[in-house]
Protein backbone atom coordinates (compact mmCIF):
# COMPACT_ATOMS: atom_id res chain seq x y z
CA UNK A 1 0.00 0.00 0.00
CA UNK A 2 1.49 3.55 -1.09
CA UNK A 3 1.70 6.17 2.03
CA UNK A 4 0.23 9.25 0.14
CA UNK A 5 2.29 12.30 1.69
CA UNK A 6 -0.29 14.72 3.58
CA UNK A 7 0.91 18.49 2.82
CA UNK A 8 -0.36 21.69 3.56
CA UNK A 9 -1.13 23.51 0.68
CA UNK A 10 0.52 26.24 -0.57
CA UNK A 11 -0.53 29.52 0.87
CA UNK A 12 -1.85 32.89 -0.31
CA UNK A 13 0.51 35.81 1.17
CA UNK A 14 -1.96 37.71 4.02
CA UNK A 15 -1.48 39.56 6.38
CA UNK A 16 0.78 38.76 9.74
CA UNK A 17 -1.02 38.60 13.01
CA UNK A 18 1.96 39.49 14.64
CA UNK A 19 2.03 43.22 12.85
CA UNK A 20 -1.87 43.73 13.62
CA UNK A 21 -2.76 46.53 16.02
CA UNK A 22 -3.38 45.70 19.72
CA UNK A 23 -5.67 42.27 19.81
CA UNK A 24 -9.14 43.23 21.21
CA UNK A 25 -9.55 41.84 24.70
CA UNK A 26 -11.83 38.92 23.37
CA UNK A 27 -8.39 37.64 21.67
CA UNK A 28 -5.14 36.46 22.94
CA UNK A 29 -2.41 38.39 21.97
CA UNK A 30 -0.07 36.76 19.23
CA UNK A 31 3.49 36.59 20.31
CA UNK A 32 6.84 35.77 18.38
CA UNK A 33 6.30 32.03 18.82
CA UNK A 34 2.77 31.99 18.33
CA UNK A 35 2.59 32.95 14.98
CA UNK A 36 2.67 30.31 12.34
CA UNK A 37 5.67 30.70 9.40
CA UNK A 38 2.89 28.86 7.23
CA UNK A 39 -0.40 29.25 6.71
CA UNK A 40 -1.25 32.25 8.42
CA UNK A 41 -4.16 33.16 7.33
CA UNK A 42 -5.39 29.70 9.28
CA UNK A 43 -4.40 30.89 12.53
CA UNK A 44 -7.28 32.31 14.89
CA UNK A 45 -6.36 34.19 18.33
CA UNK A 46 -9.90 34.61 19.60
CA UNK A 47 -10.66 32.76 23.21
CA UNK A 48 -13.66 31.32 21.43
CA UNK A 49 -12.64 29.57 18.82
CA UNK A 50 -9.61 28.48 20.86
CA UNK A 51 -12.04 27.20 23.83
CA UNK A 52 -14.27 25.52 21.84
CA UNK A 53 -11.15 23.37 20.47
CA UNK A 54 -9.93 22.27 23.98
CA UNK A 55 -13.21 21.66 25.24
CA UNK A 56 -14.22 19.25 22.54
CA UNK A 57 -10.85 16.95 22.80
CA UNK A 58 -10.45 14.26 25.44
CA UNK A 59 -6.66 14.53 25.28
CA UNK A 60 -4.02 16.86 24.97
CA UNK A 61 -0.62 16.26 24.47
CA UNK A 62 1.81 17.73 26.93
CA UNK A 63 5.68 18.54 25.71
CA UNK A 64 8.42 19.11 27.59
CA UNK A 65 12.30 18.90 28.01
CA UNK A 66 13.63 16.38 29.85
CA UNK A 67 17.35 15.57 30.06
CA UNK A 68 17.95 17.93 27.29
CA UNK A 69 15.33 16.01 24.85
CA UNK A 70 12.00 16.72 24.12
CA UNK A 71 9.29 14.25 25.18
CA UNK A 72 5.65 14.66 24.54
CA UNK A 73 3.26 12.45 26.43
CA UNK A 74 -0.98 12.17 25.65
CA UNK A 75 -2.94 13.02 29.24
CA UNK A 76 -6.53 14.29 29.78
CA UNK A 77 -6.89 17.87 30.85
CA UNK A 78 -9.65 19.74 32.09
CA UNK A 79 -9.96 24.01 31.28
CA UNK A 80 -11.30 26.51 33.74
CA UNK A 81 -12.04 30.08 32.50
CA UNK A 82 -8.11 30.95 31.13
CA UNK A 83 -6.10 27.93 32.73
CA UNK A 84 -5.74 24.04 31.89
CA UNK A 85 -5.18 21.76 34.75
CA UNK A 86 -3.55 18.58 34.42
CA UNK A 87 -3.26 15.55 36.28
CA UNK A 88 -1.15 12.17 37.12
CA UNK A 89 0.37 9.59 39.85
CA UNK A 90 2.47 12.09 42.20
CA UNK A 91 4.84 9.48 40.76
CA UNK A 92 4.83 11.30 37.19
CA UNK A 93 7.90 12.58 36.20
CA UNK A 94 6.25 15.71 34.45
CA UNK A 95 4.20 16.49 37.30
CA UNK A 96 7.04 16.08 39.80
CA UNK A 97 9.06 18.05 37.48
CA UNK A 98 6.74 21.04 37.62
CA UNK A 99 6.84 20.90 41.58
CA UNK A 100 10.63 20.71 41.46
CA UNK A 101 11.45 22.94 38.82
CA UNK A 102 11.82 26.85 39.93
CA UNK A 103 10.41 28.72 38.36
CA UNK A 104 8.01 25.58 37.26
CA UNK A 105 8.49 23.54 33.90
CA UNK A 106 8.16 24.87 30.62
CA UNK A 107 5.75 23.30 28.50
CA UNK A 108 4.13 23.48 25.19
CA UNK A 109 0.29 21.62 25.33
CA UNK A 110 -1.32 20.89 22.52
CA UNK A 111 -4.51 19.35 21.32
CA UNK A 112 -5.77 18.27 17.69
CA UNK A 113 -9.04 17.16 15.92
CA UNK A 114 -9.12 15.80 12.23
CA UNK A 115 -12.39 16.55 10.80
CA UNK A 116 -11.69 15.88 7.14
CA UNK A 117 -9.45 13.48 4.87
CA UNK A 118 -8.89 15.65 1.68
CA UNK A 119 -8.05 13.94 -1.54
CA UNK A 120 -6.68 15.85 -4.13
CA UNK A 121 -6.31 14.65 -7.76
CA UNK A 122 -2.45 14.44 -7.12
CA UNK A 123 -0.48 12.88 -4.47
CA UNK A 124 1.02 16.21 -3.40
CA UNK A 125 -1.97 18.36 -2.62
CA UNK A 126 -3.31 15.33 -0.11
CA UNK A 127 -4.25 17.11 3.27
CA UNK A 128 -6.21 16.95 6.08
CA UNK A 129 -9.23 18.73 7.66
CA UNK A 130 -7.99 20.19 11.47
CA UNK A 131 -8.60 22.03 13.66
CA UNK A 132 -5.68 22.67 16.56
CA UNK A 133 -4.71 24.76 19.42
CA UNK A 134 -0.82 25.35 21.16
CA UNK A 135 0.06 26.33 24.29
CA UNK A 136 3.46 27.53 25.01
CA UNK A 137 3.86 28.12 28.99
CA UNK A 138 4.92 27.64 32.37
CA UNK A 139 3.06 24.55 34.01
CA UNK A 140 3.02 24.51 37.80
CA UNK A 141 2.02 22.17 40.89
CA UNK A 142 -1.46 23.07 42.06
CA UNK A 143 -0.55 22.87 45.99
CA UNK A 144 -3.88 24.66 47.16
CA UNK A 145 -6.39 21.45 48.32
CA UNK A 146 -9.41 23.80 47.64
CA UNK A 147 -8.04 24.54 43.38
CA UNK A 148 -6.83 20.63 43.17
CA UNK A 149 -10.52 19.79 44.05
CA UNK A 150 -11.88 21.87 41.52
CA UNK A 151 -9.38 20.95 39.27
CA UNK A 152 -10.07 17.50 39.55
CA UNK A 153 -13.44 17.90 39.56
CA UNK A 154 -13.05 19.99 35.94
CA UNK A 155 -11.32 17.32 34.56
CA UNK A 156 -13.72 14.57 35.32
CA UNK A 157 -16.57 17.07 33.76
CA UNK A 158 -14.65 17.66 30.97
CA UNK A 159 -14.21 14.24 30.02
CA UNK A 160 -18.73 14.00 30.84
CA UNK A 161 -20.07 17.32 31.78
CA UNK A 162 -21.93 16.92 35.05
CA UNK A 163 -20.24 13.80 35.78
CA UNK A 164 -18.21 15.11 39.38
CA UNK A 165 -21.39 15.61 40.76
CA UNK A 166 -22.51 11.97 40.02
CA UNK A 167 -19.89 10.34 41.48
CA UNK A 168 -17.50 10.26 44.87
CA UNK A 169 -15.07 13.04 45.38
CA UNK A 170 -11.57 11.57 46.02
CA UNK A 171 -10.97 10.65 49.44
CA UNK A 172 -8.25 11.88 51.34
CA UNK A 173 -5.41 8.86 50.12
CA UNK A 174 -6.58 10.09 46.63
CA UNK A 175 -5.92 13.71 46.54
CA UNK A 176 -2.75 12.62 48.19
CA UNK A 177 -1.34 10.10 45.54
CA UNK A 178 -2.91 12.76 42.80
CA UNK A 179 -0.86 15.68 41.51
CA UNK A 180 -2.36 18.15 39.34
CA UNK A 181 -0.32 20.70 37.49
CA UNK A 182 -1.58 24.17 36.39
CA UNK A 183 -0.88 26.73 32.74
CA UNK A 184 -2.45 29.73 32.47
CA UNK A 185 -4.00 30.11 28.56
CA UNK A 186 -1.83 33.35 27.80
CA UNK A 187 0.31 32.70 24.85
CA UNK A 188 -1.70 30.82 22.25
CA UNK A 189 -2.65 29.90 19.31
CA UNK A 190 -5.42 27.76 17.02
CA UNK A 191 -5.00 26.88 13.48
CA UNK A 192 -8.10 25.55 11.32
CA UNK A 193 -8.08 24.06 7.75
CA UNK A 194 -11.20 23.54 6.21
CA UNK A 195 -12.51 22.97 2.52
CA UNK A 196 -11.91 20.98 -0.11
CA UNK A 197 -8.77 20.01 -2.24
CA UNK A 198 -6.48 22.74 -3.74
CA UNK A 199 -5.37 21.03 -6.82
CA UNK A 200 -3.48 22.57 -9.60
CA UNK A 201 -4.87 23.96 -12.47
CA UNK A 202 -3.79 21.65 -15.12
CA UNK A 203 -4.34 18.69 -12.49
CA UNK A 204 -8.35 19.32 -12.69
CA UNK A 205 -9.36 16.95 -15.66
CA UNK A 206 -7.50 14.08 -14.15
CA UNK A 207 -9.13 10.60 -13.75
CA UNK A 208 -9.19 10.83 -9.85
CA UNK A 209 -11.72 11.18 -7.34
CA UNK A 210 -11.43 14.06 -5.60
CA UNK A 211 -12.94 16.13 -2.58
CA UNK A 212 -13.44 15.24 1.18
CA UNK A 213 -14.41 12.66 3.36
CA UNK A 214 -15.32 14.00 6.33
CA UNK A 215 -14.52 12.43 9.95
CA UNK A 216 -16.42 12.80 13.09
CA UNK A 217 -16.59 11.35 16.49
CA UNK A 218 -19.12 8.50 17.40
CA UNK A 219 -20.58 7.74 20.64
CA UNK A 220 -22.14 3.72 20.97
CA UNK A 221 -24.44 3.15 23.16
CA UNK A 222 -23.31 3.04 27.39
CA UNK A 223 -22.16 -0.20 28.49
CA UNK A 224 -23.00 -1.11 32.02
CA UNK A 225 -20.20 -2.22 34.61
CA UNK A 226 -20.53 -5.96 34.81
CA UNK A 227 -20.52 -5.65 38.50
CA UNK A 228 -22.82 -2.51 38.50
CA UNK A 229 -25.82 -2.77 41.21
CA UNK A 230 -29.13 -3.49 39.81
CA UNK A 231 -31.52 -0.66 39.33
CA UNK A 232 -29.29 1.94 38.27
CA UNK A 233 -30.12 3.44 35.39
CA UNK A 234 -28.17 5.43 32.40
CA UNK A 235 -28.12 8.85 33.48
CA UNK A 236 -29.87 11.41 31.29
CA UNK A 237 -26.07 13.25 30.94
CA UNK A 238 -24.75 10.70 28.80
CA UNK A 239 -27.65 11.18 26.44
CA UNK A 240 -26.94 14.35 25.26
CA UNK A 241 -22.87 13.42 24.55
C1 LIG B 1 -3.94 16.94 12.05
C2 LIG B 1 -2.88 17.87 11.46
C3 LIG B 1 -2.08 17.43 10.45
C4 LIG B 1 -1.10 18.26 9.90
N1 LIG B 1 -0.30 17.77 8.93
C5 LIG B 1 0.70 18.54 8.46
C6 LIG B 1 1.64 18.03 7.51
O1 LIG B 1 1.60 16.87 7.12
N2 LIG B 1 2.60 18.85 7.07
C7 LIG B 1 2.72 20.12 7.51
O2 LIG B 1 3.63 20.85 7.09
N3 LIG B 1 1.87 20.63 8.40
C8 LIG B 1 0.87 19.88 8.90
N4 LIG B 1 0.02 20.38 9.83
C9 LIG B 1 0.19 21.76 10.24
C10 LIG B 1 1.27 21.88 11.30
O3 LIG B 1 0.68 21.72 12.58
C11 LIG B 1 1.98 23.24 11.26
O4 LIG B 1 1.03 24.26 11.39
C12 LIG B 1 2.75 23.41 9.98
O5 LIG B 1 3.74 22.40 9.90
C13 LIG B 1 3.36 24.77 9.82
O6 LIG B 1 4.41 24.87 10.70
P1 LIG B 1 5.19 26.25 10.90
O7 LIG B 1 6.58 26.11 10.41
O8 LIG B 1 4.36 27.38 10.39
O9 LIG B 1 5.19 26.29 12.48
P2 LIG B 1 6.03 27.19 13.40
O10 LIG B 1 6.47 28.41 12.68
O11 LIG B 1 7.05 26.37 14.09
O12 LIG B 1 4.91 27.57 14.44
C14 LIG B 1 5.02 28.74 15.21
C15 LIG B 1 3.86 28.78 16.15
O13 LIG B 1 2.64 28.83 15.40
C16 LIG B 1 1.65 28.13 16.12
N5 LIG B 1 1.19 26.96 15.32
C17 LIG B 1 1.81 26.32 14.33
N6 LIG B 1 1.08 25.29 13.89
C18 LIG B 1 -0.02 25.27 14.65
C19 LIG B 1 -1.14 24.44 14.69
N7 LIG B 1 -1.30 23.37 13.84
N8 LIG B 1 -2.12 24.71 15.57
C20 LIG B 1 -2.01 25.77 16.42
N9 LIG B 1 -0.97 26.59 16.43
C21 LIG B 1 0.03 26.35 15.55
C22 LIG B 1 2.28 27.63 17.41
O14 LIG B 1 2.07 28.56 18.45
C23 LIG B 1 3.74 27.56 17.03
O15 LIG B 1 4.60 27.61 18.13
C24 LIG B 1 -0.96 19.59 10.39
C25 LIG B 1 -1.78 20.03 11.43
C26 LIG B 1 -2.72 19.18 11.97
C27 LIG B 1 -3.58 19.69 13.09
Amino acid sequence: MSVTPVTEPTDQPTTDPATTDAAPTDSYAPTPRTVPTRSKERARYDRETVHSILDQAYVCHLGFVRDGAPVVLPTLFGRVGERLYLHGSTGSRPLLAAGTSDPGLPVCVTVTHVDGLVLARSAFHHSINYRSVVVHGTAYQVTDEEERRMALDALVDHVVPGRSADSRPANTRELAATAVIRLDLDEVSAKLRTGGPNDDAEDLDLPFWSGVVPVAPAYGAPVPAADLAPGIAVPDYLATL
